[in-house]
């Protein structure tokens, strides 16, 4: 394998989440009872006309200025002409020539090591149907037909399913920083298109194949590194790449030939007579860029500035949901770097991020900022602090009234803890001259002693003075 190169070039889809269809008023709502979000325009009826929606373009060119890309003032729809039974006009309007938006770039560290990847383009295109296999036969769902989506359309600029599968992420996180999908991957929000191709160094790219449509990061990864080593072998073998389509099988962990691969001119584009094409000034190109929020890369500067490590900036920002929630925290309890460590800890623990859909915190940022200032302030230990998140995750409300009801409350009295300590003391006398002796590890009895002579509730730092100072 090592004396090839991988390239590899990914084409995302993405579903925008508007209120309503790309080019009719039907309701962009997924999970609803099959075709009750449908009309005449998107079943494709003859004589219906599709009427552009603008939400849509804002929302394509909101993620064009995100990553960069530069705006074109003129774009076009065109008819991406193809039979199949999920898309009943029998083609797609799409943007081949002209689309939205051209250039723009993701950035992304692998392995300590920062690189940039080039985009081609991002267009604007409705989405197909659904179809349903079951036993009985084939289904179809056209309630997502005409849904809007954006392509984002990648240079070969990725060497490795490592690289590709951080690209996901950050394009995934820009698009949910910006807004305009939901990117559910269980709903099909957002869908990957894999082009990979081996050469040896110094050598011309070679021939690609596509694997279409995969749905999470670990499919990528694997159907990457699978379909690397089928080309390396083919090679190997003396054999020729085919350029064409193929389907990964999740289960056996293969890809299997689909087609030949179409270009182009199988699809018969064609400027779309029915639609204007789409003019924008750079009045509305401004307005867009002006609402735009703050990206990852600015708020992680601006968390270092606070005081936090490269690495926590980078983790709190790799969601906005997360940034978020950092910030808001932070509102009502200013110690970042006391809240980081507890969300990059606790926090995500309980998240389990390493789930490809990202999950809502349960717990409201000032029922959290309440908290933490009580583990801050001594009054709870860490023991308690983190049996009170799990209640609050079970069930958010404040966390006082938990502490209480609970008797969580922190032992900070010194002289009731001085009691309880010399009765240990007396009764261990061996542990004692342990550590007179100057075995540290003898300390940890003590502690554990003195927490379950009081419930828990003691404090250790406390218990670790008065110890010392007892035993000398
Ligand atoms: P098409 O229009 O046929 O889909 P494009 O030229 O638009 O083809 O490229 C589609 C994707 O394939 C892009 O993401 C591009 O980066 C990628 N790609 C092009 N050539 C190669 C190659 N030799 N190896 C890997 N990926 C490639
Ligand atoms: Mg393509
Ligand atoms: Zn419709």
């Amino acid at each position: 394998m090592s004396e090839y190169n991988l390239v590899i070039g990914l084409e995302v889809h993405s579903e925008l989440n508007t209120a309503t269809k790309c080019f009719c008023r039907c309701k962009n709502e997924f999970g609803s009872e099959p075709n009750t979000h449908c009309c005449p325009v998107c079943t494709g009826m003859p004589g219906a006309l599709p009427i552009l929606n603008k939400e849509a373009v804002k929302k394509a060119i909101t993620m064009g200025l995100a990553v960069g890309c530069k705006i074109n003032n003129h774009s076009v729809f065109e008819r991406k002409n193809y039979y199949y039974p999920d898309l009943p006009k029998a083609y797609q309007i799409s943007q081949l020539e002209y689309p939205l938006c051209v250039g723009g770039h993701i950035d992304i560290v692998v392995n300590g090591q920062a690189k940039t990847i080039r985009l081609n383009r991002i267009h604007l295109e409705e989405d197909a149907g659904k179809l349903i296999h079951d036993h009985e036969g084939t289904l179809v769902d056209y309630n997502r037909g005409g849904v809007p989506l954006i392509e984002i359309v990648s240079e070969p600029d990725m060497n490795s399913a490592e690289e590709a599968v951080a690209y996901l992420e950050k394009l995934r996180s820009t698009l949910l920083y910006v807004g305009v999908s939901n990117c559910k991957m269980q709903e099909g929000n957002i869908r990957f298109d894999v082009n990979i191709s081996v050469n040896k160094p110094g050598d011309p790219l070679g021939t690609r194949t596509e694997i279409k449509n995969l749905n999470s990061f670990r499919a990528v990864q694997r159907a990457i590194n699978y379909e690397a080593q089928r080309q390396i072998d083919v090679l190997d073998d003396g054999g020729v790449i085919i350029q064409e389509t193929r389907r990964w099988d999740d289960a056996l962990g293969k890809t299997f030939s689909m087609r030949t691969k179409e270009d182009s001119q199988d699809y018969r584009y064609f400027p779309d007579p029915d639609i204007l094409a789409i003019e924008i000034d750079e009045k509305f190109v401004e307005q867009v860029r002006l609402s735009l929020p703050k990206l990852a890369d600015q708020r992680a500067i601006d968390y270092k500035q606070m005081g936090l490590s490269i690495q926590d900036a980078e983790l709190l920002t790799s969601q906005r949901m997360y940034s978020d929630y950092f910030d808001e925290v932070l509102s009502c309890f200013n110690d970042p770097k006391f809240v980081c460590n507890w969300i990059t800890s606790e926090v995500f623990k309980r998240l389990n991020v390493d789930e490809s859909d990202v999950i809502d915190i349960p717990v409201a940022p000032n029922n959290m900022a309440k908290l933490l200032k009580m583990y801050k302030d001594g009054e709870i230990n860490q023991a308690a602090a983190r049996q009170v998140l799990d209640e609050l995750w079970k069930n958010d409300s404040d966390p006082a009234s938990i502490v209480d009801a609970k008797g969580l409350r922190q032992l900070n009295d010194v002289s009731a803890m001085e009691e309880i300590m010399k009765k240990i003391i007396e009764e261990n006398p061996k542990a004692v001259a342990e550590l007179k002796a100057g075995n540290s590890k003898t300390m940890a009895f003590f502690v554990g002693q003195a927490m379950k002579a009081s419930q828990g509730k003691a404090n250790p730092k406390i218990i670790n003075e008065i110890v010392n100072r007892l035993i000398k």
